[in-house]
């Protein structure tokens, strides 16, 4: 089984690459969304997260509401350092489960999408690491229409994260994403097809 971590920037098409590659065959898991799991009441994270930064986090039902914890983290590297402490471990137990769970079921390639894969310098053993970007203006036009996110929330997430050309650094595969989704769809084809060919190979 080949395992690709999946990851770019906030708004780069992740997810609609990560959708591509489904309908391709690979199996996806979505990490950012594990995190957020996580962080639910019962969940693994919950209660070390609420001890770290306080009940104001909390929303009328006693959830962790996401969007106050991200207005503490995304300003402030430190304490988006503590967060990370706290989830890995969690985030850790899951994809060993996932990872054992799909080689048990004969799964060819898994795919693991997480926006901050290389932030966190965790890659889940994964055998090659694809990127997408997008230039900043793109990214802020496509995500202006997201519920509740404001163009501010959209730059201090991109400050909080590695740039691109530090992304493309660390990647064996550049998804370009500044064009339409079918050229993304082409672009995502054309990988799949070279990715095949080295599972053969290998
Ligand atoms: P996040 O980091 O917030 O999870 P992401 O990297 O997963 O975002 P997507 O959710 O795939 O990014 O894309 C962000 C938005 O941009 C979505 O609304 C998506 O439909 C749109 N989008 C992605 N790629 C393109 C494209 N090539 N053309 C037009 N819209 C696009």
């Amino acid at each position: 089984m080949k395992i690709l971590g999946l990851t770019g920037g906030i708004g780069s098409g992740k997810s609609t690459a990560a959708r591509f590659l489904k309908d391709l065959g690979a199996e996806v898991i979505d990490l950012d969304k594990a995190g957020h799991e996580a962080l639910k009441k019962g969940g693994g994270a919950y209660e070390k997260v609420v001890k770290e930064f306080g009940a104001g986090i909390l929303d009328d039902k006693g959830e962790i509401d996401r969007s106050r914890l991200g207005e503490i983290v995304f300003k402030d590297k430190t304490a988006l350092k503590r967060l990370t402490i706290i989830i890995h471990p969690v985030i850790d137990e899951f994809v060993e489960q996932k990872v054992s769970e799909c080689r048990r079921k004969g799964v060819k390639v898994l795919v693991l999408e997480a926006a901050a894969m290389l932030e966190s310098a965790k890659t889940w053993q994964v055998d090659e690491i694809w990127v997408t970007t997008a230039e900043e203006k793109t990214v802020l036009n496509r995500l202006k229409t997201r519920p509740g996110f404001s163009e501010q929330d959209v730059w201090s997430r991109i400050r909080s994260q590695l740039t691109n050309a530090a992304r493309i650094r660390q990647a064996d595969v550049v998804i370009d994403n500044n064009s339409t989704l079918e050229e993304l769809k082409a672009g995502v084809k054309a990988e799949w097809q070279k990715l095949r060919g080295r599972i053969i190979d290998s």
